[in-house]
């Protein structure tokens, strides 16, 4: 698609370094401190978090490696609160019944991805699906009540 408004140059473009600050245009700094993030829906404050911090205005800036690791950690640390499983043991889980990601997404009707993003901790399965892996851990007989579910 072609825009032809977009083809017209702009006037007066304004050029910052990528370091500078959005807001004042200071050099900002690389800088640790705790940052929050809300974690199906609670915030969650994650220690010394690294990110861009202006020192005139103290805009704070996360570079995208900064925010993906800030979800990451605090993903982590929601897990730990909550006492739910983390990647791996999903995955342990998961390899111990035999079973594929996406056969298991569909054992509990999560889209395809969802079990990916679980175990490699970009996301964070909720406190009610935590219950059902759980079960399938714990109580015997889970696995093939699921697999007649879907039959
Ligand atoms: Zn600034």
């Amino acid at each position: 698609m072609t825009d032809k408004r977009t083809d017209k140059p702009k006037p007066n473009p304004v050029v910052l370094p990528d370091d500078a600050c959005p807001t004042c245009g200071a050099t900002m700094r690389v800088q640790k401190s705790t940052l929050g993030l809300p974690i199906n829906g609670e915030e969650i404050l994650v220690p010394d978090a690294p990110h861009l911090g202006c020192p005139t205005c103290g805009e704070v800036v996360l570079r995208l490696e900064d925010a993906q690791r800030l979800r990451e950690a605090a993903i982590a640390q929601y897990r730990t609160a909550h006492r739910l499983f983390a990647g791996h043991e999903i995955r342990a889980l998961r390899d111990h019944h035999g079973l594929t990601q996406g056969e298991l997404a569909q054992l509990l009707r999560l889209g395809a991805n969802t079990l990916s993003r679980w175990e490699s901790g970009r996301n964070v399965q909720s406190a009610s699906m935590d219950v059902l892996l759980h079960l399938l851990r714990d109580v015997p007989g889970t696995l093939e009540y699921l697999r007649r579910q879907v039959a």
